[in-house]
């Protein structure tokens, strides 16, 4: 696959309650793969926080079922994944495509089913379109990050510039 292709996520929202979940379900869309850490609440929180389940809430109520694909170690994110009531898959190895294809083994669904929810190109979105799933990128939740996070921001500043998204 083209780099840049690998890069460049279908669409991009402010955050994951502005994507429109009800239309996404009719589209066929069945399953949401989400990232956590500044997707769905604070970078390296160790809880959901109400915008997470605010969220999960949504997606499901659209009839898309959530499953959480985290590069975090398995104790941080399962206990959120627990707490939010949903699967998870773990050190997903995010841009690998393995944890994403986990992630849909788990739910039993097709590629063409999913959508990779993420707010990072570098992690979710070329590890989305990697597995062939759909990619939706989401502005960072909130302006904190751990350092080498927002280190990545200054390339992925760059492609979003070049790849204008
Ligand atoms: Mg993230």
């Amino acid at each position: 696959m083209n780099i840049f292709k690998a890069m460049k996520p279908e669409r991009v929202y402010t955050n994951a309650k502005q994507i429109p979940w009800v239309s996404l379900k009719s589209e066929g869309i069945n399953v949401a793969l989400l990232d956590f850490d500044n997707t769905l609440g604070p970078d390296h929180a160790t809880a959901p926080t109400e915008f997470s389940f605010e969220c999960v809430k949504e997606i499901q109520e659209a009839g898309i079922r959530c499953c959480l694909v985290s590069n975090a170690k398995s104790g941080r994110s399962a206990g959120i994944a627990k707490v939010l009531d949903i699967p998870c898959v773990t050190y997903a190895r995010k841009p690998e495509p393995i944890g994403v294809r986990r992630a849909l083994d788990l739910m039993k669904a097709q590629p063409g089913e999913a959508v990779m929810v993420g707010d990072q190109i570098f992690t979710d979105v070329i590890a989305g379109n990697l597995a062939g799933v759909r990619t939706f990128m989401v502005e960072k939740l909130y302006r904190k990050e751990i350092w080498y996070v927002a280190v990545k921001r200054i390339p992925e500043k760059l492609v979003r510039l070049i790849a204008r998204f």
